[in-house]
């Protein structure tokens, strides 16, 4: 029996005084499996699903600085199943999280990024040819059930509201696949919340990054059978692509800068790729748009073993 982590809230910290506003962060960092994450909380739904189906392989994709494949591989192994993931050659930089990956023997197939789709179907098939039963996640733990994950993740913040009688104004967060800005839209239509989400583009650009978004969106409020008009859901999804630089992996001295200041400030590791571009998107936005006395919350998505990575990289 495995344990099931899926009961227990992450804590929301009040940091308190930023930029006239008052700053709390969802601890999403503080999940206690594999460094926690957003990843860990969308993985967990995904081998509800694995363990129920008796399934004896996972096959998954993402890049070797991935938090997803990660946690997957070490929820696979804490299992005993085999875990294979593809991976494509254009972001294959070692990192902590790859010699976590091999820590958990998952076994790593690199190819082209046009050969992701056909590599996987080969995996599997290779898989079954050998009287295996694989379960396919998608990458970063994309689709419904991922969404379902930052549903749950909007009802715990409710909870928090209603017990500590505050209200959240703005919640930021940062936006990659999408299915974590998604699930938290979701929440917030689903309960009629009047509050602002703001997803922090950590690599794709408008309009496509905001479309794949909104299509996890429509994607879930379908299959639950809600019935939302469409300009509604628009309003509720921002998406901002100003904070990229050069796109995933890389980063501006702005990031860097704000990853050093949270870590001396609070504590807190943020680390490039990720929670480090989006709390910096965060601080500039309140700044630009001249926000004050509101009570704002930062989710902190994880992605520890990523702020090491970012230490290392400031030895060369
Ligand atoms: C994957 C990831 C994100 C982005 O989440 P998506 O659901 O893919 O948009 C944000 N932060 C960290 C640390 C991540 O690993």
């Amino acid at each position: 029996m495995v344990a099931d982590h899926t009961q227990l809230m992450t804590p929301i910290q009040r940091l308190g005084d930023w930029d006239n506003n008052c700053l709390w962060v969802k601890r999403e960092d503080f999940i206690p499996f594999s460094f926690g994450g957003n990843k860990a909380r969308k993985a967990q739904l995904f081998f509800l699903e694995i363990d129920a189906g008796k399934h004896d392989a996972v096959v998954t994709y993402g890049s070797s600085s991935s938090n997803h494949c990660r946690v997957v591989a070490n929820m696979a192994a804490q299992r005993g199943i085999g875990c294979y993931i593809i991976s494509p050659e254009e972001a294959s930089e070692e990192t902590f999280n790859t010699n976590l990956m091999r820590l958990f023997r998952a076994e790593i197939t690199v190819c082209p990024v046009e050969k992701v789709s056909a590599t996987i179907d080969a995996v599997c098939n290779t898989l079954r040819g050998r009287g295996m039963n694989p379960y396919f996640i998608p990458g970063g733990g994309h689709g419904n059930t991922g969404t379902q994950a930052y549903v749950d993740c909007y009802e715990e913040i409710e909870a928090f509201e209603k017990q500590q009688s505050i209200r959240f104004d703005y919640i930021f967060l940062a936006s990659g696949t999408g299915t974590t800005h998604a699930g938290l839209v979701c929440g917030q239509l689903i309960r009629c919340d009047d509050r602002k989400i703001v997803g922090i583009s950590i690599a794709r650009r408008n309009p496509r990054g905001r479309d794949v978004v909104l299509e996890s969106i429509r994607q879930y409020l379908m299959a639950k059978g809600g019935c939302f008009d469409d300009a509604t859901i628009e309003d509720a999804t921002v998406f901002l692509d100003d904070y990229i630089g050069e796109g995933y992996g890389r980063y501006l001295d702005s990031v860097g800068k704000t990853v050093d200041i949270v870590m001396k400030k609070y504590g807190i590791p943020l680390d490039a790729t990720y929670t480090g571009k989006a709390f910096w998107g965060m601080a500039d936005y309140i700044e630009k748009n001249d926000i004050r006395d509101k009570n704002i919350l930062f989710i902190h998505t994880g992605g520890t073993p990523l702020f090491f990575d970012y230490l290392k990289s400031k030895e060369r």
